[in-house]
């Protein structure tokens, strides 16, 4: 070999070997931050802030009632070794994530620890009880309605708390959360301008749904609630409430029933065959159906089975 060929094979396994140094070390500061939400909207609003930084995981699946989560060995493992657990609060989770959490041992993501973010706070909510709620009232949130999210606002100020969460855990990547934080919203902007023009000939529709998952949702897109399939929340429908709903649907000539995907059609479906309504299913949240993988294609999804009910009505 001649001198000048050894020389660049030297710099070029200097080179090699700086590369290899260099990629090692950031590897290093970009261990991923390894974040577990209860629900997959959360899921999908940290995501879309973390990027590539950020493993997510959510615990319930899109199409499951957030409020009975049956508790699973692979949830534990997920919480064990999370840095940080993303809760919708309110007491949505209260039947199934509290034990999960002490049970996972993990001193990161206690209640109060930094590793716990109620994402809860950042949120418009709605229905805050003015009185003492009791049994006799179902199972009524006392810190008001947990379904919050379903307002695009609220998913607006929810990654603005994840971002900044996610800023104070990972500093160095602080710019980058808030560029994702920026792209995040632009988007946001740009939909609900789609959304809310989707929706305007519908404004002022009345509906009535089967849980109390809808008021963020129907103030968002101009929309009444004139009632609800269960007699109290977390109550299954009888037959005195629903010869009563199925009155007050014929007087105000309420013609579409939203109902979410994880409750029995029976009673829906009877209610509309004898008030002419239609049965509307809607996703409470993202991945309740394959077609609705994101928060932006989730209210794409709704809205989009909500404008074909309305039309022609
Ligand atoms: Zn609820």
């Amino acid at each position: 070999m001649r001198t000048i060929e050894k020389r660049s094979v030297a710099v070029v396994l200097m080179a090699l070997a700086l590369m290899i140094s260099f990629s090692a070390a950031s590897a290093q500061a970009q261990s991923k931050l390894k974040i577990v939400t209860t629900t997959t909207d959360l899921a999908s609003l940290a995501q879309a802030v973390g990027g590539d930084r950020v493993e997510v995981n959510a615990i319930a699946r899109g199409y499951q009632d957030p409020h009975f989560v049956e508790a699973k060995p692979s949830f534990l493992l997920l919480l064990r070794r999370a840095d940080l657990v993303i809760l919708v609060g309110l007491q949505l989770e209260i039947g199934w994530l509290p034990p999960l959490i002490t049970q996972s041992g993990n001193p990161r993501i206690q209640t109060g620890a930094a590793g716990y973010l109620d994402a809860s706070q950042y949120a418009q909510i709605l229905e805050v009880p003015t009185e003492v709620v009791t049994r006799a009232m179902g199972d009524v949130h006392p810190f008001g309605n947990p379904h919050y999210w379903l307002d695009s606002g609220n998913g607006r100020r929810v990654a603005q708390g994840i971002a900044q969460k996610l800023s104070t855990m990972r500093p160095a990547d602080a710019a980058y959360f808030q560029q994702r934080l920026q792209a995040f919203n632009d988007k946001l902007t740009q939909e609900e301008r789609n959304w809310n023009a989707m929706m305007q000939p519908y404004r002022g529709r009345k509906v009535v749904t089967y849980h109390r998952s809808w008021p963020n949702f129907t103030r968002r897109f101009g929309l009444q609630v004139m009632g609800e399939v269960e007699p109290r929340p977390g109550i299954p429908p009888g037959p005195r409430h629903t010869i009563e709903l199925m009155q007050m649907m014929k007087r105000e000539g309420v013609k579409v029933i939203l109902v979410e995907p994880y409750f029995d059609l029976k009673t829906p479906n009877s209610i509309a065959s004898g008030t002419g309504a239609k049965v509307v299913v809607l996703l409470p949240s993202v991945g309740g159906e394959k077609e609705a993988p994101d928060y932006f294609k989730l209210f794409d999804y709704d809205l989009g089975a909500l404008s074909r009910a309305f039309q022609g009505q």
